[in-house]
């Protein structure tokens, strides 16, 4: 068995500041390596089990698991390919059994973390279907386009609560509880042990029946920019509409096309 592990760092134990997700800053080293830390307790969980696992680095320069420091089962995906399946990058290169997410993070202007944003943080907002769309309601949607169920979910607990929403089987470890600027944390070794414990409960459960996505047969995607200029220059995407100054729309019933649009215009 298989399992594609797309990690984020926004949803780790404890961060809170920008200044933490950015490389050169000094409190980025502490949260790389927990990042690293909560990625090896799903392997750590997986590999018991027998599992294969590849991991995508999924934030910012995509190289910020600590290579040295992952769980030894673990194979890892660092940078960008420049393909559009983005955070989900290296899910076409085997044939996955289960999509397993860390450290991910609320959606742009959604209150769950003060780190939440939707892939950039030049963009207002990103609605899927009349939803407010989180990396998490992205890349989920990819594991489905693949046939791939996701069947495990770390990062803050506004997050989590929502994944329930797409996906009712999913197990989730609420690593964080956002609040304001602020965030509740448990001890950080605590989380990566409920992590693990979490983890091998989804992989030993029915996750084929209880954690497989549908995906909607018509996407209707509306992305909001805080720059006018932006959303001036977006606008030449083939097939997008201008909704107002700062709002462009794409409807396709191809996921496909959304991935390349938003690779283009996100
Ligand atoms: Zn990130």
């Amino acid at each position: 068995m298989k399992l594609f592990i797309s990690a984020d760092i926004e949803g780790t134990a404890g961060i809170t500041c920008w200044d933490e997700t950015e490389y050169g800053h000094p409190r980025y080293g502490y949260f790389a390596e927990q990042m690293t830390k909560e990625v090896s307790a799903v392997c750590a969980a997986a590999s018991n089990l027998g599992w294969d696992i590849l991991v995508k680095d999924a934030h910012d320069s995509a190289r910020n698991i600590l290579p040295d420091k992952l769980h030894s089962s673990a194979t890892l995906v660092r940078g960008w390919a420049r393909d559009i399946n983005c955070m989900m990058s290296g899910i076409d290169t085997d044939k996955f059994d289960a999509v397993a997410f860390t450290g991910y993070h609320s959606a742009a202007m959604s209150e769950g973390n003060s780190l939440s944003h939707t892939m950039t943080t030049s963009v207002y907002s990103v609605k899927i279907n009349g939803k407010y769309a989180s990396e998490f309601m992205i890349n989920s949607y990819t594991a489905a386009m693949y046939g791939i169920p996701v069947v495990f979910l770390s990062g803050d607990a506004a997050l989590c609560e929502s994944a329930k929403e797409l996906i009712p089987g999913i197990t989730t470890v609420a690593s964080k509880r956002g609040f304001g600027s602020a965030c509740i944390s448990e001890h950080p070794d605590k989380v990566c042990s409920e992590i693990s414990r979490r983890t091998r409960e989804a992989l030993s459960s029915d996750f084929k029946t209880a954690c497989t996505l549908a995906l909607p047969e018509h996407f209707s995607v509306e992305i909001s920019y805080n720059d006018v200029n932006n959303c001036t220059r977006y606008a030449c995407y083939p097939g997008v509409v201008r909704l107002d100054g700062k709002t462009l729309l794409f409807e396709h019933d191809s996921y496909k096309e959304v991935l390349r649009m938003m690779h283009f215009i996100l």
